[in-house]
């Protein structure tokens, strides 16, 4: 029924394909996270179509109440990507990697970091190119899998929607870590006495048996949530000093605020 709007032909929207950091393994292999894509968005090798902002998008952004919801980037991504059904149960590092990947078709690739150097307290500021940032991969299945004992864990890179949850409940941040962990377990095998294989998902379970675990089966644990969390991409910086030529690391913050903003 939509009538032909001269206006708009030079205005369609051009999609730019990326590669998802997860590859889309996540949403794909394990039946628990199904139905995040339309049919077809998500390629088999894990990559997706991204537009640039449009105007509306944009004051969705900058709209005060939604950014502290943290609604406004779940909004963006369902607008900007193509066939996105569920934005709110992509991975973390899917996330930062698609708003990356709209801000840059959207305002350029440039941003400019700051810091004060740790050893002559100076100020600096470098640009740094977006798309040259370093992005680990998760590049199979089995990278997701741990087994010890008679345990198999299959765990995924934290949500996105669970990460923030997690950070607004938790007030110290052993229970953080714990929460964290529970959500990124997906499911547990374990082989009883009589050899029987027995599958449990349900994550109250699945946390009063982490909170129970033997600390040395905990370090098993943990290693592995550290591990699969490397995915994404990495925002940490080798720097100098423009004054005194100290080297340290510093962080590519993206701040949420002002992200999607012409700096240029
Ligand atoms: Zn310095």
């Amino acid at each position: 029924m939509s009538q032909f709007n001269p206006l708009l032909q030079t205005q369609e929207p051009v999609y730019y394909e990326m590669d998802l950091p997860s590859r889309g393994i996540p949403y794909r292999e394990d039946g628990t996270m199904v139905d995040i894509f339309q049919e077809g968005a998500l390629s088999d090798d894990g990559k997706v179509q991204v537009r640039a902002l449009t105007t509306k998008d944009e004051l969705i952004w900058t709209d005060q109440k939604l950014v502290e919801d943290l609604k406004a980037p779940m909004i963006i991504l369902k607008n900007t990507v193509l066939g996105l059904k569920k934005p709110e149960a992509l991975i973390r590092a899917d996330v930062e990697a698609m708003l990356l990947q709209a801000r840059v078709l959207t305002y350029g690739k440039l941003t400019k970091v700051s810091w004060a150097c740790s050893e002559c307290r100076s100020a600096n500021e470098i640009t740094v190119d977006y798309t040259k940032l370093p992005i680990k991969h998760l590049e199979s299945f089995d990278q997701l899998m741990l087994n010890f004992k008679n345990y198999q864990i299959y765990m995924i890179p934290i949500i996105f929607k669970e990460a923030v949850e997690i950070q607004k409940a938790n007030d110290n941040s052993v229970s953080e870590q714990l929460d964290k962990i529970v959500s990124c377990i997906q499911r547990v095998d374990v082989t009883d006495k009589e050899g029987k294989k027995v599958t449990v998902t349900d994550k109250m379970m699945i946390a009063q048996w982490v909170e129970q675990v033997n600390p040395k089966d905990f370090k098993h644990i943990i290693n592995h949530f550290t591990e699969v969390n490397k995915v994404g991409t990495v925002m940490d910086l080798d720097v100098k000093c423009s004054h005194c030529g100290y080297k340290e690391k510093t962080d590519v913050v993206v701040d949420i605020t002002n992200f999607f903003s012409d700096e240029d």
